[in-house]
């Protein structure tokens, strides 16, 4: 009797009445927790050794999805912008395709297909970015293109962007170089004005040129640390062939441009301000590299990033439902960290759209509505925590006053 009740598992030494499950063996037993966690450790061994058979070590095993599912996943954690993720899946579905195909010497030669996205701040460029990354289980890296500067100048050489993502896996190598690299910002390395002889445009079209050779497939010798190369340093080779570059920006200005190009200037005659706005916004519906170029990107850097798409700005509607409707939407994450006080949250529509409304005015898009939440949201969780509440409801009324309490409401609306 005694023996039975001290029945533990070998592994972790939990007790009979401990654990759910105790499986015995010849001289000892194991426990659910044991055998999940072992199962765990197995796979993990054996994709690390399936990887590493195909020359890659960290645990990164590609995961290449059909456009359409590619574009299903994205729907889960991005809203609207249905053209841009079609475009992205589509894109991102061929470069892989590229790259898992081992090409013959006499095949056709599939390019690159670098992608450009176009679109205010805020409306989801690094997300799509991200969440691709995430879905095809590949090393990814978000670079600031302002950051860098033509070789010999003070700021970060271009290779640099390749340290992040070396970091980001663990310096793979192997898993790196078939990596996504989202570059943000590439309007501010813009051509500044139409005659780049006169003075040394020493961020803008040095960069640009910087960028040609990374974006196309080259070896890029790069320094572990980033910073700036020096000659002591041990170098790490980089081959950027498959690494697939993204690139965003607000190319703020840029409709003006698309209309000189399709010659709209009717706009504006006949229709009403509503119509006016709209038309305006659909304008970057016909972007193309003719704009992109006007803008002050090379035609050289264009001729790497084949793939032009947009974002469109995001209205009351899709601010609404990107706080409620993404799998980890804000209203979602705060029902969980409420639960996990053992707290029921109920949020009131009305409050749903008093965020939004004031997302619009302070013109704080998407970004400032967990500051939003937060605002709404802070006294709650730090007066409730230990306490006996077992509901939480947020009216209107109560949001409203926090939010008057809140930081943001000094704000100026502009
Ligand atoms: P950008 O790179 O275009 O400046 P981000 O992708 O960084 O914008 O977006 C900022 C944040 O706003 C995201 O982390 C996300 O929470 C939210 N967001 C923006 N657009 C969307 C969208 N279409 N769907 C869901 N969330 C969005």
């Amino acid at each position: 009797m005694a023996k039975q009740t001290n029945l533990h598992c070998s592994f972790c030494g939990r007790s009979r009445d401990e654990v759910k499950i105790l499986i015995a063996g010849q001289e000892g037993h194991i426990c659910e927790n044991c055998v999940e966690h072992a199962q765990e450790i197995i796979s993990q061994e054996l994709s690390i050794k399936q990887e590493s058979n195909n020359g890659s070590s960290s645990g990164f095993k590609l995961n290449v999805r059909k456009p359409a599912e590619i574009k299903k996943f994205l729907d889960e954690y991005i809203i609207g912008q249905d053209e841009a993720k079609k475009i992205l899946s589509v894109a991102v579905y061929n470069h892989f395709k590229r790259v898992t195909n081992k090409q013959q010497p006499d095949e056709v030669e599939i390019e690159k297909s670098n992608i450009i996205m176009v679109g205010e701040t805020g409306t989801g460029k690094t997300l799509l970015a991200k969440t691709i990354a995430r879905l095809l289980n590949v090393p990814f890296a978000i670079v600031d293109a302002t950051v860098f500067t033509e070789a010999g100048y003070v700021g970060e050489d271009v290779e640099s962007m390749l340290t992040r993502l070396l970091q980001n896996c663990n310096y793979d190598v192997a898993a790196a170089e078939r990596g996504i690299v989202y570059v943000d910002e590439i309007d501010k390395i813009a051509r500044k004005g139409d005659n780049p002889s006169i003075t040394r445009d020493v961020s803008g079209e040095g960069v640009q040129q910087g960028l040609l050779k990374m974006l196309e497939g080259t070896e890029v010798l790069v320094p572990p640390q980033g910073g700036r190369k020096h000659p002591e340093q041990k170098m790490i080779k980089v081959d950027t062939r498959n690494i697939l570059f993204i690139c965003g920006g607000a190319f703020d200005g840029i409709d003006k441009v698309i209309a000189r190009r399709v010659n709209t200037n009717a706009i504006g005659f006949s229709v009403n301000k509503e119509e006016q706005d709209m038309q305006r916004k659909n304008l970057l519906h016909f972007i193309n590299a003719q704009d992109l170029k006007s803008f002050g990107l090379i035609p050289e850097l264009l001729g790497r990033l084949p793939v032009v798409t947009h974002l469109n700005p995001l209205d009351e509607a899709t601010l609404k439902s990107i706080l409620t409707e993404p799998k980890n939407s804000l209203i979602k994450q705060y029902t969980r960290l409420f639960e996990l006080e053992g707290i029921e949250l109920e949020v009131d529509e009305e409050v749903l759209n008093f965020m939004v409304t004031k997302a619009m005015e302070y013109k704080l898009g998407a970004r400032g509505l967990r500051s939003i939440c937060e605002s709404i949201l802070t006294d709650a969780m730090f007066e409730l925590p230990g306490t006996d509440t077992k509901k939480l409801h947020i009216t209107a009324d109560y949001a409203a006053q926090m939010f008057g309490k809140s930081k943001l409401s000094v704000l100026k609306v502009a």
